[in-house]
């Protein structure tokens, strides 16, 4: 790349309660295609909440998000969202990043699923104008369900990539019923999760 052209990152943000084979295979498909400086992996900070059943901790999460990048050049984990605690707020995360890369295009990287939801983020034109979003297909959904949230004012652009039909709520759901998650998750996740016991039961949010 020459000096000249703009450094581009990506922001790919989710609760991460594990990370899963499904994202990173996805990030692997946009990073093909864009070429990224660098993929952060922002896990959301998630309040303590008595009804909140069902998340690892913060920690946990992130951890899991390092073991799985771990083998990748250009993904890296951000703690941006779970140090600012609070709920997280995209437009906040934005801000933030663009005050930690500026001279930076930043672009959001997220499934078609979450971005059908869009439009109940706090600030979502702002976000749509601040930055490009690119948008994953994932299966079960289509991405032509987006069509109405597609203007001319936005940088838009809508991806079908290979994916895996993997969610984190699947994951969860094969360890209560000790199923095996081989594959489902890369495999130094998997041992993370056996060693400490995580998602053996639906357990209140632990901080
Ligand atoms: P849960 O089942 O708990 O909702 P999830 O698998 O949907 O978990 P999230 O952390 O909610 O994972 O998702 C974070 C981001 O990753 C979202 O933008 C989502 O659309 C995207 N994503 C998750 N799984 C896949 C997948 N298999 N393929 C493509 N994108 C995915
Ligand atoms: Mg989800």
């Amino acid at each position: 790349m020459s000096k000249m052209e703009k450094k581009r990152i990506g922001l790919f943000g989710g609760t991460f309660n594990p990370i899963h084979c499904g994202h990173v295979k996805a990030a692997e498909s946009v990073q093909n295609i864009f070429f990224f400086d660098r993929i952060l992996f922002i896990p959301s900070y998630l309040p303590p909440h008595k009804e909140s059943v069902d998340v690892a901790s913060a920690a946990h999460r992130l951890k899991m998000v390092e073991l799985a990048l771990a083998s990748f050049d250009r993904f890296f984990p951000s703690s941006v969202e779970i140090d600012a605690r609070g709920t997280s707020y995209s437009i906040l995360t934005l801000n933030k990043i663009k005050e930690m890369f500026p001279q930076t295009e930043v672009f959001f990287l997220l499934g078609i699923d979450a971005f059908l939801e869009i439009e109940t983020w706090k600030d979502y034109e702002d976000v749509l104008e601040q930055c490009s979003f690119v948008v994953m297909s994932r299966p079960g959904f289509r991405l032509s369900e987006a069509k109405d949230i597609l203007t001319e004012k936005y940088k838009i652009y809508l991806l079908s990539i290979n994916t895996l039909d993997i969610s984190s709520s699947e994951v969860r759901e094969r360890i209560r019923k000790n199923q095996s998650i081989e594959g489902l998750v890369p495999e130094n996740v998997e041992n993370y999760i056996k060693e400490r016991r995580l998602y053996l039961q639906k357990n209140e949010f632990q901080d």
